[in-house]
């Protein structure tokens, strides 16, 4: 199932992706899948006449992991770690797709990151590596945008990975899926920047979440951003840039100068 969150110019909602008639609709429910389950209302509207949102607002964080494809984390001169890197964003830094990026004046080399999201749907704690689909509500497309001087000047990556914009997700979550061999590709314009697999990731999403949760505790609609594959480099403004991870969909935006 695909849930989404959109709009009609009123209070954003959530729906079910489907087709009527051979049209893509939404067909709206009663609340927050996350809480109140799915219960349609009836009503089903044209994917055409709705603008999508950020498919869930983490209410406490989003959580990124660094360097979990070898060849990604050897492109920029880095060592694969031992266990997974982490870091955060905060949820001011999510976007939804068609949403600008904003290039800010204090970067001048803002990066792509194309990446498999993965949204947590249950409160939990110490979660063993086979219990982790227990607690995966499911999973979106992100892009890690990322000011690259700053990542490596700054010291911490609040900055460089968490500023306003840096974390657009969509177009919706898929909730059923197998995400071991998924092709997660990257376009800027019309060119392919990106092309790997979820199965190079080193720290599969169950470890990851057996490894986050092992120090934090994780909440209904918080996300985790399971790394890029190789190919990482720079967005203008101007820029159309699309992710699209297989079996989910792809989310574009694109890049505006702030001037
Ligand atoms: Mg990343």
């Amino acid at each position: 199932m695909r849930i989404a969150r959109f709009t009609t110019d009123e209070d954003p909602r959530f729906g079910v992706i489907g087709e009527a008639d051979g049209v893509p609709v939404v067909a709206a429910i009663t609340g927050d899948p996350l809480y109140a389950g799915v219960q349609l209302t009836g009503e089903k509207l044209s994917l055409d006449d709705v603008r999508l949102l950020a498919p869930v607002l983490p209410r406490s964080k989003v959580i990124g992991i660094g360097r979990n494809y070898a060849a990604h984390a050897a492109e920029l001169g880095n060592e694969v770690p031992s266990e997974p890197l982490v870091f955060l964003k905060p949820n001011t830094s999510v976007v939804g797709p068609g949403d600008p990026i904003l290039y800010p004046g204090f970067t001048e080399d803002l990066q792509y990151e194309g990446e498999l999201a993965v949204v947590i749907g249950r409160i939990c704690k110490d979660v063993p590596v086979e219990d982790a689909a227990k607690v995966i509500h499911g999973y979106t497309v992100a892009n890690d945008v990322t000011a690259r001087d700053l990542q490596r000047t700054d010291g911490q990556w609040t900055r460089a990975k968490g500023s306003d914009g840096f974390c657009p997700i969509g177009p919706w979550i898929e909730t059923d899926l197998d995400i071991t061999d998924l092709r997660v590709t990257t376009t800027v314009g019309d060119r392919v920047v990106q092309d790997g697999s979820t199965d190079q990731m080193i720290f599969k999403v169950p470890e990851l979440i057996a490894y986050v949760s092992s120090f934090m505790t994780l909440l209904p609609g918080d996300v985790i951003l399971t790394g890029t594959p190789e190919g990482v480099g720079p967005m203008n403004p101007g820029d159309e840039v699309s992710v699209t991870v297989e079996g989910i969909g792809t989310l574009t935006n694109k890049v505006v100068s702030r001037d």
